[in-house]
């Protein structure tokens, strides 16, 4: 999902009355009951009249279980949007002097870095881990595998999925943002942390809570396999590493909205028995051991996308057969980036 500087981002009402609280099924007057304001301000606040103020983030944060600095940080874009085109700062000077132009970190910390510093298990580990995690959505962007705030990537930690928050662009993550979600119970929208978890977060939380070969996962659009992935063609044993994914082929998973359990349901599908996917007219979706791992996979998935796609263009490629591709899997017992 790519954002346009130039689209309004969206009122946190827009967000409250087309998904949030359709989601809980329950009737608006009760949700203004719940969460101890009165029908006429959710009115106000679902039809975009009035703002989240810190307090109505502070009950909206309690109420659907996730930060109050979520609803602030949407209501803030939207409020920086319409006064960066109001204002006129025609007058105003720029001192050279001023600090960088990037999101002050302050304002995300989370409580869970507090509560690491605070002698929280392993949490050396765990900060290392998001390090990676944004190292690894920087270098899929530098590498032209990604670009903007498309994709999401995902590492378990104990009994725990640190995951990439949802449209923020790579290059302002710091490794606070990364939102932690629980994986021992049962799949729900819940997680620790200062922003949402990416869209994507069934897809990764039903791979690491199911899949023992996956404690990584990558999820991106490069453009070889979403081409492909627009063609709907999966990718056959046109090149002997096609073995990296553990099959003769790597599927394509049918069509769904971005973000939606469906989507999760059909990846979880094309991903039977194989560690990479293509995404309908979306992308791709890489797991391995580690993200080292994943990373490699969502490389060499790429490659063979692009060559996959040249050979298409020049004639009918010659698909390797089951015995040969048999032998294949078989030495890829030990071969490629070793899983951690
Ligand atoms: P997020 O920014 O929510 O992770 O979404 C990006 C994406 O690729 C959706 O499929
Ligand atoms: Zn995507």
């Amino acid at each position: 999902m790519c954002r346009d500087p130039d689209r309004c981002p969206t009122h946190p009402g827009e967000l409250l009355r087309e998904d949030v609280i359709p989601a809980t099924g329950k009737p608006k007057a009760e949700i203004a009951r719940m969460l101890g304001v009165s029908r006429q301000h959710l009115h106000d606040l679902l039809g975009e009249r009035t703002r989240v103020s810190p307090e109505v983030a502070v009950r909206l944060a309690k109420l659907f279980g996730n930060a109050p600095l979520f609803w602030i940080r949407i209501q803030s874009a939207y409020d920086a949007w319409h006064a960066a085109r109001e204002v006129d700062v025609s007058a105003v000077p720029t001192l050279s002097a001023a600090p960088g132009n990037s999101t002050p970190r302050t304002v995300f910390r989370s409580s869970s870095v507090e509560e690491a510093s605070a002698g929280r298990t392993s949490m050396a580990t765990e900060t290392d881990i998001r390090r990676e995690i944004i190292e690894a959505c920087l270098e899929l962007n530098a590498t032209g595998l990604n670009q903007g705030t498309s994709g999401n990537i995902s590492v378990r930690h104990e009994e725990r999925m640190l995951i990439t928050p949802s449209a923020t662009p790579y290059s302002e993550m710091t490794p606070e943002m990364i939102a932690s979600m629980d994986l021992s119970g049962d799949m729900t929208w819940s997680w620790d942390g200062p922003l949402a978890p990416s869209s994507e977060w069934r897809i990764h939380w039903l791979l690491l809570k199911t899949r023992s070969d996956m404690t990584a996962v990558v999820h991106a659009h490069p453009p070889y396999c979403t081409a492909l992935a627009i063609l709907r063609r999966s990718i056959p044993a046109c090149h002997y590493m096609v073995a990296a994914f553990g099959g003769t082929s790597v599927r394509c998973a049918g069509y769904h909205t971005f973000g939606s359990a469906e989507l999760a349901e059909l990846a979880i599908g094309a991903l039977e028995d194989r560690t990479a996917c293509l995404l309908a007219n979306h992308g791709m979706i890489a797991g391995g051991c580690g993200l080292a791992q994943a990373m490699w996979r969502a490389v060499e998935l790429e490659a063979i996308a692009r060559q996959y796609h040249l050979a298409l263009q020049a004639g009918d490629p010659v698909i390797l057969g089951d015995r040969e591709m048999e032998e294949t899997l078989a030495r890829f017992a030990g071969y490629g980036v070793a899983g951690t």
